[in-house]
């Protein structure tokens, strides 16, 4: 256990940093044990079959070796899939999406906030802080949304808008639960949803309410499979969209299977760039041996993932490392922590 965790601690480094470290090592033993030509041309090569061949089957190991498949999806499946904003769905499981659609499942994509209050996408516009810019924003995003789904094979649909406030959704767990006391949004300066069609328009922004539209969607489309934010993931919507969800299905006692996506954490993945050859891996501190499944992708799948965040283009305008950030999810699989 010891060793599997330095390898994994290694691996965290960039390449670059990994090979001067073995080759301080080398050169470390290579004095010390006064080692002369011969030993020199050792040294060369164990550190040439660990640059660009242990690591790599190391790091394959340690990245796909260790996770569960995901379990066989089947076509009587009924999988809803909570996002706290636009996006969150394709980036967590575009490839999981695309093979439900395939295998016949049916598919239904909650999205609690319309990401309206992304302020870098705004202030790229118009500069200004005019809370219509937030709504044109939302409505962009909606219609990006159903493009990019389109595109993983659903129909307009299997997206529900629920319209809560973006960056609100703690504020409406902890402090604005009661109904009396909505929670005013600090972009829009909406306290209700203004959008329209939705699931339910001027439905104030009140704790209660979230988990009132979450149960009549769960006894209306009757899901097998739920795939809900991470408790751990640092995005305050996020972990508090999965304490809604929790709170749900602990007031019904009803038997649901959870898979929990993450989407930030620190140094997570590790390099925010486009690398769809490599995979996707729990970070150190999240990592269980059981708890964590691996969903494969094709390179059909890997595509249209690439594709369908592309459509949701609105916020990727503003700063580069944003879609770097979102395209560093393209890899050749999607991972799950399975919630007990
Ligand atoms: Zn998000």
């Amino acid at each position: 256990m010891v060793l599997v965790n330095f390898l994994r601690a290694i691996k965290d480094f960039s390449l670059k940093y990994r090979q001067i470290i073995v080759l301080a090592i080398l050169a470390w033993l290579v004095w010390a044990l006064g080692l002369e030509k011969q030993g020199l041309i050792l040294a060369f090569l164990i550190w040439s079959f660990w640059a660009f061949g242990l690591g790599m089957l190391g790091g394959w190991f340690l990245a796909r070796g260790s996770l569960s498949s995901f379990p066989e999806i089947k076509n009587t499946d009924r999988i809803l899939i909570l996002a706290p904003h636009i996006d969150d769905e394709v980036i967590s499981c575009a490839g999981l999406i695309q093979e439900a659609v395939k295998i016949g499942a049916k598919v239904l994509v909650v999205y609690a906030t319309n990401g309206d209050s992304h302020l870098a996408s705004v202030l790229a516009k118009s500069r200004t802080f005019d809370p219509n810019d937030f709504i044109d924003l939302g409505e962009k995003r909606m219609a990006e949304a159903k493009e990019a789904t389109i595109i993983l094979g659903l129909k307009p649909e299997s997206s529900v808008f629920l319209g809560y406030p973006d960056r609100g959704l703690g504020q409406m767990l902890y402090k604005f639960f009661a109904q009396e006391t909505p929670y005013t949004s600090t972009g829009t300066r909406f306290n209700y949803n203004p959008y329209k069609n939705t699931y339910r328009e001027k439905q104030s922004y009140a704790g209660t309410n979230l988990l009132i539209d979450l149960n009549d969607i769960v006894d209306d489309f009757k899901p097998t499979i739920a795939i809900v934010p991470h408790p751990r993931d640092n995005h305050i919507d996020h972990k508090s969209l999965y304490y809604f969800w929790e709170k749900l299905i602990t007031e019904k006692e009803i038997f649901i299977k959870e898979y929990a996506y993450l989407v930030h954490f620190r140094l997570y993945p590790p390099a925010k760039k486009l690398d769809e050859d490599n995979f996707l891996y729990p970070p150190k501190q999240l990592f269980s041996e059981e708890g964590w499944y691996s969903f494969d992708l094709s390179l059909e799948q890997q595509e249209k993932k690439l594709k369908a965040i592309r459509q949701n283009a609105s916020q990727l305008k503003t700063i580069d490392s944003s879609q770097a950030l979102l395209e560093s999810f393209v890899k050749r699989n999607e991972i799950f922590e399975k919630i007990e």
